[in-house]
């Protein structure tokens, strides 16, 4: 399965695109970090992939 993630860019830390999907824009889960992390964020292409794949990411 293709993993998609996305990666904070202020500390690296990496979200799925579950989480993302999810919430649709969420703190990054770091402590510490304030940094807002949106499913819209993610590149078209991947944002694409995961909407038409969702089945296979439920957990
Ligand atoms: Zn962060």
């Amino acid at each position: 399965m293709r993993v998609i993630t996305s990666t904070c860019p202020d500390c690296g830390t990496i979200v799925s695109a579950n989480e993302l999907e999810a919430n649709r824009v969420m703190k990054c889960p770091s402590l510490g970090c304030k940094t807002v992390l949106a499913f819209d964020d993610l590149p078209d292409e991947e944002r694409q992939f995961f909407l038409e794949n969702r089945e296979q990411y439920r957990l």
